[in-house]
C-alpha cells in the first residue's frame, strides 16, 4: 500500500542529492501551468462567459451567473445545521485568538538625531481568497482565509469556490454559511485556474484584485504561479503533504490514522512517514490495511495517495538523521511522535507547520487549533510561511530626515553613488547644498 525508501546505512547525502532520494510526485506544479495557461488567457480575454464554461467542464454544472446572489448567502446560514454552526464559531474565534496577535504597530526608528525611518503596515486593498470545492468541500478554508484578512483590516475581501452541481451551481451551502457568518458578501462561483484568472484580471462581474491567497489542487497552485506578479500571491498551497517524525515511542495506531487523514485530501496528497525503528515502521503498514479498508474515500484518494511516488516509508539510522531528511523535504504539515518531541520539534528549519507530540494531529489543526490550515506544499517552506495577517500587509517605509541629517551624510551617499557609477544620484544631493558635498 505504501512503498518504502531505505536511507540506514550510508552517512546521508546534504541538500539537493538527499532530496532527490524523498518522495517526489509524479505531475507537478511546473507540468499543471500548460495546462492552466490556456484557461487564464481566456479568462482574460472573454471574461465571465469563460469562467463559465470552464466550470462547466471541470464542475459539470452551467451557471448562469458567477456571482452568488446575497439571499442564497442568508438563506445558507438559516439553514445551517446548528451543530456544524457552533464548531465554526468556535474554529473563528480560535483563530481570530491567534491571528489577532499577529498585527503589526507602526515602529519608528531614530537612524540620527534628525533622521527617522517609520515603518507603516497597511493591509492590501482588495483580495480574492480561494475556498476549494473539488472533492471536499472546506468551509475551514474560508475561516482560514478570511480571519486573518479582517485581522490586518482588508477592506474589499471576495471568495471564490467552485459551483456545485448538487445545489443548483452555487458553491456548497456550508462555504456560503461561512461566509454569511464571517460578514463576506462578496462570492462568486468559480473554481480552478478560472477563478484565480477572474480575480487576476478581472471580469464583468468582479473587480480585479491586488493578492490572492487560498489552498487548492494541483491547478489552483498552478494557476497562483503563473499569474504570480500580476497579482500577489500567500504561498503556493497545493496539495496535502503530512510528514511524521517517529521513533518507536509512537504508537502505530495514531501514526497510521494522521497519515490517512491528509492521504484523503487528494489522490495527489502526500503522506510521508520517516522513522528510525523498524518495529514502528512494520506496525504502521500492518495497521493501514484495516484503518484504510474502514474509511470512506478509500479508491478514489486514500489508496492512490498512499500508494503513490509522493507518498512513503522513509527508514533512517536515527532520528537526527531524521531531522536532517525532514528538513531537506520541508512538509506543509510536520508531526513529530518522538521522545522528547518538544526538544526535536525545536530544531526542525523547514516546514509549514510543526504538530508536537501525541495530543496535537494534524486534523487538529486543519479545523480548530488556532492556527492557519493554509500552508505551503512542495517544499516551498524552505522559503514560504503560512497564512497569517502578515500575508495581508505591506511595510512600508517612510522616511524623514532634516537639513542637518542629510548633510551629515552626503559625503557617504556621494561616494557610494560613483562607486556604482551613478553620478547624478549623488548630484541629487549636492543639489540641495549649492552643488557641493557639505563640510563634515
Ligand atoms: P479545488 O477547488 O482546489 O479544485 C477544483 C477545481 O479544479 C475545479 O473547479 C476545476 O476548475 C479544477 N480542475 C479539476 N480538474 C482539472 C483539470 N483536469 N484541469 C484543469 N482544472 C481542473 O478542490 P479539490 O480538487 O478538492 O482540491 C482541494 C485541494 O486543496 C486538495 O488537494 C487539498 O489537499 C488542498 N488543500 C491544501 C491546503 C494547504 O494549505 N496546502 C489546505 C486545504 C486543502
Amino acid at each position: 500500500m505504501i512503498s518504502r525508501i531505505d536511507l540506514r546505512g550510508d552517512a546521508l547525502p546534504e541538500g539537493a542529492a538527499l532530496r532527490d532520494l524523498l518522495p517526489r510526485a509524479e505531475f507537478d506544479v511546473e507540468a499543471a501551468l500548460e495546462t492552466v495557461r490556456p484557461i487564464c488567457e481566456d479568462v482574460r480575454h472573454r471574461g465571465s462567459a469563460a469562467v463559465i464554461e470552464w466550470g462547466e467542464k471541470f464542475d459539470g454544472v452551467r451557471i448562469s451567473s458567477v456571482r452568488v446572489p446575497a439571499e442564497a448567502l442568508t438563506k445558507a446560514l438559516e439553514e445551517l445545521d446548528p451543530a456544524v454552526r457552533a464548531a465554526l464559531e468556535e474554529s473563528i474565534r480560535r483563530a481570530r485568538l491567534v491571528h489577532r496577535e499577529q498585527r503589526r504597530t507602526t515602529h519608528t526608528t531614530q537612524v540620527v538625531p534628525g533622521g527617522t525611518v517609520t515603518e507603516k503596515w497597511v493591509p492590501v486593498e482588495r483580495v480574492g481568497l480561494y475556498v476549494p470545492g473539488g472533492r471536499s468541500v472546506y468551509p475551514s478554508s474560508v475561516v482560514m482565509n478570511v480571519v486573518p484578512a479582517q485581522e490586518a483590516g482588508v477592506e474589499g475581501v471576495a471568495v471564490a469556490s467552485p459551483p456545485q452541481k448538487d445545489f443548483d451551481g452555487l458553491p456548497h451551502p456550508t462555504i456560503l454559511a461561512a461566509c454569511a457568518l464571517l460578514g463576506v458578501d462578496e462570492v462568486y462561483a468559480a473554481g480552478g485556474a478560472q477563478a484565480v484568472a477572474m480575480f487576476a484580471y478581472g471580469t464583468e462581474d468582479c473587480a480585479p484584485v491586488n493578492l490572492v491567497t487560498g489552498p487548492g489542487n494541483i491547478y489552483v497552485a498552478a494557476a497562483k504561479r503563473l499569474l504570480k506578479g500580476r497579482i500577489g500571491i500567500d504561498a503556493e498551497a497545493g496539495p496535502t503533504e503530512i510528514a511524521i517524525l517517529a521513533d518507536a515511542t509512537a504508537d502505530p495506531v495514531h501514526v497510521a490514522a494522521d497519515l490517512i487523514s491528509q492521504a484523503e485530501h487528494d489522490p495527489m496528497a502526500a503522506a510521508v512517514l520517516v522513522t528510525d525503528s523498524e518495529e514502528l515502521a512494520a506496525a504502521t503498514e500492518a495497521e493501514l490495511v484495516p484503518q484504510v479498508a474502514a474509511t470512506k474515500h478509500v479508491k478514489d484518494r486514500i489508496e492512490p495517495a498512499l500508494a503513490g511516488r509522493q507518498s512513503a516509508i522513509v527508514l533512517v539510522s536515527s532520528v537526527e538523521d531524521g531531522l536532517k531528511v525532514v528538513d531537506a523535504y520541508g512538509a506543509e504539515h510536520l508531526e513529530i511522535q518522538t521522545a522528547d518531541a518538544a526538544a526535536v520539534a525545536d530544531r526542525v528549519r523547514n516546514a509549514g507547520a510543526i504538530f508536537v507530540g501525541p495530543w496535537a494531529p494534524v486534523s487538529l489543526g486543519d479545523y480548530c487549533a488556532g492556527s492557519n490550515h493554509v500552508l505551503p506544499t512542495g517544499g516551498c517552506a524552505c522559503h514560504s510561511s503560512g497564512l497569517s495577517v502578515q500575508s495581508f500587509l505591506r511595510g512600508i517605509h517612510i522616511v524623514d530626515y532634516s537639513r542637518d541629517a542629510l548633510a551629515e551624510v552626503t559625503h557617504h551617499v556621494v561616494t557610494l553613488a560613483e562607486a556604482e557609477d551613478l553620478p547624478a544620484h549623488g548630484a541629487a544631493l549636492k543639489a540641495r547644498f549649492g552643488w557641493k558635498v557639505p563640510q563634515q
